[in-house]
This record gives C-alpha cells, structure tokens and sequence, in this order.
C-alpha cells in the first residue's frame, strides 16, 4: 500500500509516492505555472500521479490515500483552501476537484503547507516520537506548523499559528503582511540577505564583498561564509540574525513550550554553526531561564522532501 503526498506551492507542483513508514520512494515536479485555473493545477496533480504510478508498476488499487499541501489558509474539514494569496485562490474546494478527477474513490486530505511540514517533522523525521513541536520553515518567509498534543494547530479559524508574523521589532522593517517589524522579515533568508547587504556597505573594505562578488550576489550564505573565513563583519551578521532568531524562538517557548522545536528551510544546512550558538542565545531569554527542563532545539531532516512526506501522512493525523 502506498500514499500519494502533493507539495503545491507558487512555483512548482511535486508528487510523491510515500510508504507506511513514511519513505518517499519516487516522485515527479511540474511548473505550477501561474496564471492559470485552480481546475488545470489539479489535472496536473492527477496526471503526475498516474505517471508515477506506471513509472513503479502500481496500480491506483494499491493508493491507500491521497494528501495535499497548500499555501495559506486551508480548512480542511471542509476541503476548501480559504485564501492562498500567490496562487490567488479564494474559496477554492481543492479536496472536491481532486475527488472528481481522481479514477478512483479515495480519502483525500489537504492542508496549509507549513502544517504539513510539521506533520512530516512529527511522523517520519526529526520530531518522531515527540508529543509536540513547532516546525518552523527558514525560506523566503519564515513558516510554521504547531503539533500540540498529537494534533495540529491552526486555531478555530485555521489562520493561526503564523509565527512568522508576530512583531519582534516594533516599528521595525516592513513585511509583506502590512505590519513592520515581523519575524520573517528579520529570521528569514530574505531578512539575513538584508543584514548582510547592511553590513558590507558599513563594512566596505570586509571579505564579505569579495565572497559575495564569488557567489554572484548576496545570498543565504554569504555571512556565514564569511564567518567561517575569519571576517569579523561576517560574524557580526551571523550574530545578528541569531539573534533575532533567538527571539522570536524564546517568544513561541514562552507562549506554548513544546516539546521541541525543529528548523528547517536552507539555512538548516548550517548544521551545528546555527544550533549550538541559537541555543545559547536562546536559553538566555527563555523565562524560567535555563536550569529548569525546556523546549529542545533541533535541525528538520526531511529536508525539501517534509512537504510531499507529510502531505502523504496526513491520512495518518485522523487516526
Ligand atoms: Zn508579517
């Protein structure tokens, strides 16, 4: 028996087929290709199916069930993507159109993208055997799925549990949500480009320039690149971003506590040269402080896999 996971997001569209054990044995990545109808997305999530399916001679007999991840606010009680403001889609009945399109009947889930991360973390990577975790995702944006007690949370609304728009900087750098000062704009690879551009230009004579002339252009890596060449105004970015890391960390401990808390995105790839100093920072600012047990920080292993994983799993989630 296997499980068809599909990972939706604004520029591709990827199919996996995943075991019991939550192994993703193969999968298939198509452009999304915006704009066009929800309807035309959907056969395509179809067509990927099948051909996966042929591609590893199984039949749909053999497809327990099928999940899907969408970005925004997704119910999934009722099947229906509320708002998934780069797919442009409001109201959408994700769940219905594949049921229709699907050759056979099967139960079919969908969720918010950041949840289904999370729910990969929770059943198959770095967060198995845990009660709870908050799985936050370091991209573009910072996401973040909470599994509190077993299940998921995303308030009695399903817009909640948007880590990566609490303030953390009153009046601080605009983010595309309206506010200024989130947390995504700040912990994300998008915020850490910003703080390094900062740097290099109170910095001009630094090995950082050299490093991101290398490179091309500023990226996620640039400043820890640097760091690790010895540059000084590279350690001054990294410490920044860790920081500002750090906070809004200690914010979701003191607000939930949850048995751990997993990072993932690119900058996870960072290994230990993030984790040992953001534990530091962190244990700082926790209250309670850090002699009493707390939260465990940890690095996602499912890597760009969590989505299709955990879109697979969701099936599992309502046992
Ligand atoms: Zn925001």
């Amino acid at each position: 028996v296997v499980h068809l996971g599909v990972d939706l997001g604004g520029t591709a569209i990827k199919v996996g087929l995943v075991d019991d054990g939550g192994e993703l044995l193969s999968s298939r990545s198509v452009p999304t290709g915006l704009p066009r109808p929800p309807q035309a997305i959907c056969r395509d999530i179809v067509a990927s199916a099948t051909q996966l399916l042929e591609q590893e001679n199984l039949s749909w007999e053999q497809v327990k069930d099928l999940g899907a991840g969408a970005p925004g606010t997704v119910n999934p009680d009722r099947g229906v993507v509320i708002h998934a403001a780069n797919l442009g889609w409001w109201d959408f009945p994700l769940r219905e159109e594949l049921s229709r399109l699907l050759p056979r009947n099967l139960p079919v889930y969908i969720q918010n993208d950041a949840n289904v991360a999370a729910v990969g973390e929770y059943l198959a990577g770095s967060a198995k055997g845990a009660a709870s975790a908050v799985v936050l995702t370091i991209g573009t944006g910072v996401g973040s799925g909470i599994i509190l007690n077993h299940r998921i949370e995303s308030g009695h609304y399903f817009g909640g549990g948007e880590f990566g728009h609490m303030v953390i900087v009153q009046g601080g750098r605009s983010c595309n949500c309206g506010r200024k000062g989130c947390f995504e704009a700040y912990a994300s690879a998008t915020g850490l480009i910003h703080l390094t551009e900062e740097e290099m230009v109170r910095s001009p004579e630094s090995l950082m320039h050299s490093i991101a002339a290398q490179q091309g252009k500023v990226n996620g890596r640039t400043a820890f690149d640097a760091m690790r060449a010895g540059d000084q105004a590279g350690s001054r970015v990294v410490d920044l971003f860790l920081s500002y890391l750090a906070c809004g960390i200690a914010n979701i401990i003191n607000a939930l506590q949850p048995e751990l808390i997993c990072i993932g995105g690119g900058i996870s790839k960072e290994g230990d040269t993030l984790l040992l100093p953001l534990r530091e920072k962190v244990n700082r600012e926790i209250y309670g402080g850090s002699q009493l047990p707390s939260t465990r920080l940890q690095i996602c292993t499912l890597g760009n896999h969590a989505g299709m994983i955990g879109a697979a799993m969701l099936g599992r989630m309502q046992e």
